[in-house]
């Protein structure tokens, strides 16, 4: 970092922490969730505010320096830091407001989705996110979003009303279907990088007791389940949700006799009336799992479920793809994988990206003019 920089400047007036390499919290402040990532900024400006972030920008720009924006610190590449540049931190940001009449909530830049769930579900409301509560709504966001909702309610991006965003030339604007329509669209699908976004609104959706939960059959019935699976996936009520995983049974919540297992499983999210629920699950009853838990669930329960599978400060590796199909070579590989995993915390993981995500206005616009025609079809993302 550059010697001559008026930090003193930038610090009246600022109201959360600038944090410097000599401080006593910057060892703690520079980490981020995937421990492989090793960076070190020049200053990492926590904010409290939306005063705060234009002042850290302005800053940033002023003095020529690499400015890295972070939110839940989640994403694995380490993109929320930087090496000797500015961090500005957004994870003081972090509150929600639940608009009952309108169904909307508002969220803080830098809040992860557990602080959404946690004062939606009061409301009976939910956003779509992933299925962990731990990742931050900014990166999740703004890379699309896939989880328990998705197959009903889209991708998180179809959920975005409207967003406040600090530009790099320190300007505040607001970005909606009516207002600065360009930027709007962008951050539905664009990515990252277009501003610092200090608020999100989003539209809720009535969710609240699910029926949820994960099937597992032992390692040597992948081929059959995962074949079964990938038709299954396709066709099945837009109110039902499952990912499809190969795993090593990692400790409690699961029964013991199954700890340290290699299985194959599926984590459901049924979001339709409970009563119907022995019909839906039907078909998955008829494989006759090895080990089942499937049941009525407060949505962020399910959505914690299995965070503490996924802590941070680990050296996590992970690689991911868009296909359109599961191959029968596909599923050799995952049975040979699958016997092979060498840790509890390694894992392949299949994502359906389907039902409403494929008939939103965001999905269409990404079809047409972003991505190459096939990598949008359906279905799978292992992690
Ligand atoms: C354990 C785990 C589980 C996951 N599960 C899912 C899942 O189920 N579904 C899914 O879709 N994804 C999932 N992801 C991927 C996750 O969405 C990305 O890693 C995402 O980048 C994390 O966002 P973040 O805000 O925590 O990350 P950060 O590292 O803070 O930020 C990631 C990127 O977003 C930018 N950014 C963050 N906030 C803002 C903001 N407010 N304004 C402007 N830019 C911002 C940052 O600059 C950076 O480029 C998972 C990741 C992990 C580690």
């Amino acid at each position: 970092m550059k010697e001559n920089m008026d930090i003193a400047g930038l610090t009246n007036g600022f109201r959360d922490r600038l944090i410097q390499p000599n401080d006593n919290d910057y060892e703690e402040s520079r980490k981020v969730y995937n421990g492989m990532i090793d960076k070190n900024p020049g200053l990492i400006a926590k904010c409290k505010d939306t005063a705060d972030v234009i002042a850290a920008a302005n800053f940033g720009r002023e003095n020529n320096m690499l400015i890295a924006v972070r939110g839940g610190g989640h994403n694995a590449g380490g993109l929320g830091i930087c090496d000797d540049g500015l961090v500005i931190d957004l994870s003081n940001i972090n509150y929600v407001y639940v608009d009952t009449k309108s169904k909307t909530i508002r969220v803080g830049g830098g809040a992860t989705w557990g602080d959404v769930d946690h004062a939606a579900h009061a409301f009976k409301l939910a956003v779509p996110s992933g299925i962990i509560s731990t990742t931050g709504v900014g990166g999740l966001t703004l890379g699309g979003g896939v989880g328990y909702l998705s197959r009903k309610y889209g991708l998180t991006i179809d959920s975005i009303l409207e967003v406040d965003m600090v530009l790099a030339d320190g300007s505040f604007v607001t970005a909606s279907a009516k207002e600065n329509t360009d930027l709007y669209w962008a951050i539905r699908g664009g990515g990252g990088n277009f501003g610092i976004i200090t608020s999100f609104l989003f539209q809720g959706h009535p969710v609240h007791t699910n029926y949820a939960g994960p099937t597992l059959w032992h390692i040597d019935k992948t081929e059959k389940i995962l074949k079964w699976y990938r038709n299954f996936i396709l066709n099945v009520d837009e109110d039902l949700y499952g990912f499809f995983a190969v795993l090593t049974i990692p400790g409690p919540p699961f029964p013991e006799t199954l700890h340290g297992k290699k299985m194959c499983g599926v984590v459901w999210n049924y979001l339709g009336p409970h009563h119907e629920a022995d019909k839906i699950f039907k078909p998955v009853h008829e494989l006759k799992p090895d080990f089942e838990h499937i049941g009525p669930i407060a949505h962020p329960a399910l959505n914690s479920m299995f965070d503490v599978f996924y802590p941070t400060g680990l050296q996590w590796y992970w690689r991911a793809d868009f296909i359109k199909e599961i191959p029968d070579e596909a599923v050799t590989q995952h049975v040979k994988f699958g016997n092979e995993l060498p840790t509890p915390h390694s894992t392949m993981h299949l994502y359906p990206i389907n039902g409403k995500a494929h008939k939103t206005a965001s999905f269409r616009l990404a079809r047409k003019s972003v991505l190459p025609e096939k990598s949008v079809e359906s279905t799978i993302s292992p992690k």
